[in-house]
């Protein structure tokens, strides 16, 4: 494909990675972010093997890996402590790990990438229309407008990467479906003050009760260090509590005392941590979307990310998926083809069996561990340690969680990864 004229809106994970894929591969490349002064904020994220390898070919693996806490392994028990998932990267290949991230550390070295290349960058500025302009009934470009009816471009290939709450998703003609999740989660980044060297620093860890009550604790590493200097701040550690959307506003009414007692009695780790909270404007929101769209592609537009295929965090994988996407555009472009509107379209159908095999399994999943029929609950507790015991079963559920497999099929997702340091 020649150089293309690019416009991406959303400087998020999906749509820094791309303008950097995209500037990188020779494309003349505008990025559009509504917020003035983006700032590293957010909390815990995984990155998985996936991402890490996204992440390697942006050659940001090394400041990641730097900033992040490694991953070995993801257990959750129930409250009396019976073992339900216990998956461990080291099963798969010796050299596999996550990288637990606070989420503003990707969010600033995807900035600075974006700094350091030919990238026009326009913050405070909020796109909600397209406006297409044809040439013998082809498109040839689109105009962005903003939130004051302002024009600007027009750029040859729209990249819309604004998030699950896309405002630009409705201009597809494809049929989708966004269905906003019943629960959601509370979340706190403190200081982890357990020993380094302990285990428990290398695991995700998950405590359940039924499928109303969820605390999950991951290590998160140094946090950002705010223009990419050297020196590390404490470690972190994400604490993230479930809860039901409508039940927000009661649950701030009850005050701090009453659920930090009851986080206390599910998971007693949790108590150095509870400690650091003293105000409840410190614990913050997060609600998700299920955002279901039979392709990603139409013309010379292009859906990557949440804004794409948001789903629920039960499996770790947005962010994961969201590079996937940016890089995945950034070969089809490179590829022989020269009209723009089937080099998407194959886009889309590269994409389809990874996203749907993960779209699929979360929404799938996510009703044990959130959901309103405890019923599921009890299920999960009596099959998931079952699953757990035999080696396919095993391996199908830590495959999952490093982000591979491909769909239906079997086929898994090819890694190039530095070798793990010992
Ligand atoms: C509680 C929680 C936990 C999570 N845990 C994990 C995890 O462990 N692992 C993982 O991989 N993922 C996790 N995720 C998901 C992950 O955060 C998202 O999948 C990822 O951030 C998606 O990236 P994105 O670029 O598509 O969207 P976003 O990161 O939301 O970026 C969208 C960007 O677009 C901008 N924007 C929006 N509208 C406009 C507009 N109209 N014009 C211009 N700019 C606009 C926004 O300001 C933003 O910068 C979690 C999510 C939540 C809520």
């Amino acid at each position: 494909m020649r150089a293309l004229d690019v416009g991406i809106i959303g400087g998020g994970t999906a749509g820094s990675a791309a303008a950097v894929f995209l500037a990188r591969a020779g494309h003349r490349v505008t990025l559009y972010e509504r917020v003035s002064e983006p700032r590293p904020v957010g909390a815990g994220i995984t990155i998985q093997p996936t991402g890490l390898h996204v992440l390697c070919r942006l050659e940001l693996y090394p400041y990641i890996v730097s900033r992040g806490a490694h991953i070995d392994r993801l257990l959750c028990e129930s409250v009396t402590r019976k073992r339900l998932v216990d998956l461990s990267y080291g099963t798969v290949g010796d050299d596999l790990f996550g990288v637990g991230l606070h989420r503003g550390v990707l969010f600033e070295a995807l900035l600075a990438a974006v700094a350091r290349e030919d990238i026009t960058v326009r913050n405070g500025v909020e796109i909600v229309d397209l406006e297409r302009t044809e040439h013998g009934g082809a498109p040839r470009a689109s105009w962005f407008i903003d939130v004051n009816r302002q024009r600007h471009g027009p750029h040859e290939l729209v990249v819309v990467a604004d998030g699950a709450r896309s405002q630009l998703r409705d201009d597809t003609g494809t049929s989708k479906r966004i269905a906003p999740y019943p629960w959601g989660a509370l979340w706190f980044v403190g200081k982890d003050a357990r020993d380094p060297d302990d285990a428990s620093t290398r695991t995700l860890h998950q405590v359940v009760d039924g499928n109303q009550r969820f605390l999950g604790m991951l290590p998160t590493g140094h946090g950002p260090s705010r223009l990419l200097g050297s020196t590390l701040g404490p470690r972190l550690v994400s604490l993230f509590w479930s809860i039901r959307c409508d039940r927000v506003d009661a649950w701030r009414k009850r005050g701090l005392g009453p659920w930090k007692d009851e986080l206390a009695k599910l998971a007693p780790e949790s108590v150095p941590v509870l400690d650091q909270i003293e105000s409840i404007d410190q614990v913050l929101f997060a609600s998700y979307h299920d955002v279901v769209m039979h392709r990603w592609s139409t013309r010379n537009v292009v859906y990557l990310g949440d804004a794409a295929h948001a789903t629920s965090p039960q499996l770790g994988q947005g962010c994961n998926l969201a590079l996937w996407d940016a890089m995945v555009l950034a070969d089809v472009l490179a590829g022989e083809e020269r009209d723009l509107a089937v080099a998407l379209d194959r886009y889309s159908r590269t994409r389809a069996d990874h996203l749907a095999f993960y779209q699929f399994s979360t929404r799938m999943l996510t009703p044990f561990f959130q959901g309103d029929e405890p019923w599921l609950g009890t299920l999960r507790d009596l099959t998931m340690p079952l699953m757990g015991k035999f080696p396919i079963t095993n391996r199908i559920m830590t495959l999952s969680m490093l982000g591979v497999v491909d769909g239906f099929s079997g086929r898994m997702l090819q890694l190039r990864l530095p070798r793990k340091e010992a």
